[in-house]
């Protein structure tokens, strides 16, 4: 079988790898559908806590090829989608439950060998049935809709309230979605206007365009900002950009009392006042990776089909997997998700 191999830096490579055997408490599945995000960038640049060469991959969907005779509840043939992360289960974030923060974490085509690959052997714990009326094609963006869902749960909000996302790429995008299901009411803000218009669709009920040469908010913002929360400013505000200029922005606008998460990763540094945080008794709260969300991801995916399937905007064949790096490179004003259908799907 073939297996799509980062060898160095921008290298990826096609190699024969033998096909995996049935092994106790695994599945063997072919991979069907997989979707790229920027950590798969960034591993690809060779910019990334990893070392290489790797088989990349995350975020995927695939059938059931082989099982053990215990099947753990499936048969061959069920459609599954994979959660991707591997825990310790002794450090302190597992023992109280958050597996999702593990200081061993482990993530496929992250740390180890993933899903770029034609079959793979996978454990049973990690595999969920993919609702019926889902295309194989949507089942992979279950992966950052969790992390979407995550964020927004660690922000524990509140139905009737109002949220400022900072970022409409994938993830703020798809929190906006989530938000706006929940009943809380959304502005989306982004420093493009494609991306903006993009986050109606969402849900958001306004966007706010932010000029990145302008501080923020600007008149025009606060005007925003002030017409639609009655002068409070949101009392939950997600930053999804990873840009410290985007943190600080957050700690700015929210009300007194309110919430910051943060799902935007970055290594650069942010200075922020020391008054303004204790002063208004902002929540500051990080999310990374999501805890138990794949089966939930899966059902929203499928009550929100046409907006998932408009998140893809550029499909690759597998064997046309190094272009499909150089397009997430490139494409500097893209909003969505780019899709790689595996042989055979
Ligand atoms: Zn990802
Ligand atoms: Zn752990």
């Amino acid at each position: 079988m073939k297996a799509a191999v980062t060898i160095s830096k921008e290298v990826i490579e096609f190699h024969d790898h033998a096909e995996p055997q049935v092994m106790p408490g695994h599945a063997i599945v072919r991979v069907r559908a997989l979707t790229l995000c920027g950590t798969d960038l960034h591993i690809w640049e060779d910019d990334y806590a990893t070392e290489l060469p790797i088989i990349q991959g995350h975020e995927f969907a695939g059938i059931i090829e082989a099982l053990p005779d215990d099947g753990g509840g499936f048969t061959v043939g069920d459609r599954v989608a994979v959660s991707p992360m591997f825990y310790c289960g002794t450090c302190y974030a597992c023992r109280i439950g958050r597996v999702n923060a593990c200081e061993e974490m482990s993530v496929y085509g992250c740390y180890e060998d993933g899903a770029l690959v034609e079959l793979m052997n996978v454990p049973l714990e990690k595999l969920y049935a993919i609702p019926a009326s889902l295309p194989m094609d949507l089942a992979p963006l279950c992966e950052p809709v969790s992390i979407a869902m995550q964020a927004v749960n660690r922000g524990r909000p509140i139905a009737g309230e109002k949220a400022l996302v900072l970022g409409s790429g994938p993830i703020g995008l798809l929190a906006t979605l989530y938000l706006t299901e929940l009943g809380v009411d959304v502005i989306a803000a982004d420093t493009v206007q494609s991306r903006c218009d993009f986050a109606k669709a969402f849900g958001a009920t306004d966007t706010i365009l932010i000029d990145p040469t302008v501080a923020f908010p600007s008149a025009s913002h606060k005007a925003t900002l002030e017409a639609w929360s009655n002068s409070e400013g949101p009392s939950f505000v997600l930053e999804a950009t990873g840009m410290p200029s985007s943190l600080q922005n957050a700690v700015e606008v929210v009300t007194t009392a309110g919430r910051v998460v943060l799902v935007g990763i970055s290594e650069r540094e942010v200075s922020l006042s020391m008054r303004t945080i204790p002063i208004k008794e902002i929540d500051l709260i990080g999310s990374r990776n999501s805890e138990n969300l794949i089966a939930e991801s899966l059902a929203l995916l499928d009550r929100h089909q046409d907006v998932a399937r408009a998140l893809i905007t550029h499909r690759f064949d597998f064997l046309d997997v190094p272009n499909a790096f150089e397009t997430l490179r490139s494409s500097t004003e893209m909003v969505g998700k780019v899709l790689i259908e595996m042989p055979g799907a």
